[in-house]
């Protein structure tokens, strides 16, 4: 069974209390569905050279290829939604530089938190249109 989109921003929301954020105070949870039906969480890492800080949704990136299931070498995960919540901030849109990662593994859509709490569903065409990808090369 398919987790749903408040389950999603439940998991996000959890992961956004383990971040590492003692600069901006900006906790920050990402929760990645795959295909198969595994969620996949990250959280922010931040850094005091700031520039290296890392944000919620590429440490879970990161994550998923760390613990995927076996597979051939450079094969591409399919993130089929990409949850994110930021403690302090409803809505809490993927950042640029997330949004391209997010692309390198066919994200179909992003799921924030409304303003009233509710999920809110974005197709990721809208959130990064015109695209460099993988088929760009
Ligand atoms: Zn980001």
């Amino acid at each position: 069974m398919t987790a749903s989109d408040a389950e999603l921003l439940d998991r996000a929301r959890a992961a956004a209390h383990s971040a590492y954020a003692p600069y901006s105070g900006f906790p920050v949870g990402a929760a990645l569905l795959l295909e198969d039906g595994r969620i996949v969480t990250g959280c922010n890492v931040e850094n005091a050279s700031y520039g290296l800080t890392i944000c919620a949704e590429r440490t879970a990136a990161g994550r998923m290829i760390v613990e995927r299931e076996s597979g051939p070498p450079g094969e591409r995960p399919h993130i089929v939604a990409a949850a994110v919540v930021g403690l302090k901030a409803a809505p809490c849109h993927p950042c640029g530089a997330c949004r391209q990662v997010l692309g390198e593994f066919s994200c179909d859509r992003v799921i924030v938190e409304g303003s009233s709490g509710d999920p809110v569903s974005i197709a990721f065409t809208e959130l990064l249109p015109h695209a460099f990808g993988p088929d760009s090369l």
